[in-house]
């Protein structure tokens, strides 16, 4: 692979497949990285850390259920290139904010992943207080809305043992 130019980069767009396909995931994820969160610049070569690529999202949770999982088609969603090629060792993790105050913190992607496939609640983890707990549900329900937006879902907060547990819901 070598440096491709801007403007060999544009020209490419016109005919290569995997070109356009990042344009068009790209716009649809809003030129934002679906692993990080963060803004994706779509004049970046393709060839940098920081530019656009497209991650076919296939994970270990996916993989494993092959077989179940046959027919949902992989949805391609823009991620950066250095976030995507480093995710080839691990499962991709979605980070939970250090601001926030969750003990035992849920895999984010697995449990979406879960939700997404069959419905039902996942906890994501245990929170110290009430408002603790709601900040962390406010979080998540934004960061899921971009990460999966396809999945309706909700948050709930049970009280319990002085901890208050943080739930994600989707009726699917
Ligand atoms: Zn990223």
């Amino acid at each position: 692979m070598q440096g491709m130019s801007r403007a060999s980069k544009k020209a490419k767009a016109n005919q290569d497949p995997n070109a356009r396909s990042i344009d068009e995931v790209g716009e649809r994820d809003g030129w934002r990285c679906w692993l990080c969160d963060e803004p994706v610049d779509a004049d970046r070569s393709v060839n940098d850390d920081l530019g656009p690529s497209v991650d076919s999202r296939v994970t270990k949770a996916k993989s494993k259920t092959k077989s179940r999982s046959q027919g949902v088609p992989l949805e391609p969603r823009l991620a950066h290139r250095a976030c995507n090629t480093g995710k080839g060792a691990r499962q991709p993790e979605i980070a939970w904010p250090d601001e926030l105050f969750v003990a035992d913190p849920a895999v984010i992607i697995t449990s979406v992943e879960r939700l997404s496939r069959k419905g039902g609640r996942e906890a994501m983890g245990r929170c110290p207080t009430e408002p603790d707990a709601e900040a962390a549900a406010a979080w998540l329900l934004d960061r899921v809305s971009r990460l999966e937006p396809s999945l309706e879902c909700t948050t709930s907060i049970e009280p319990g043992g002085g901890q208050y547990l943080l739930l994600l819901h989707s009726g699917k």
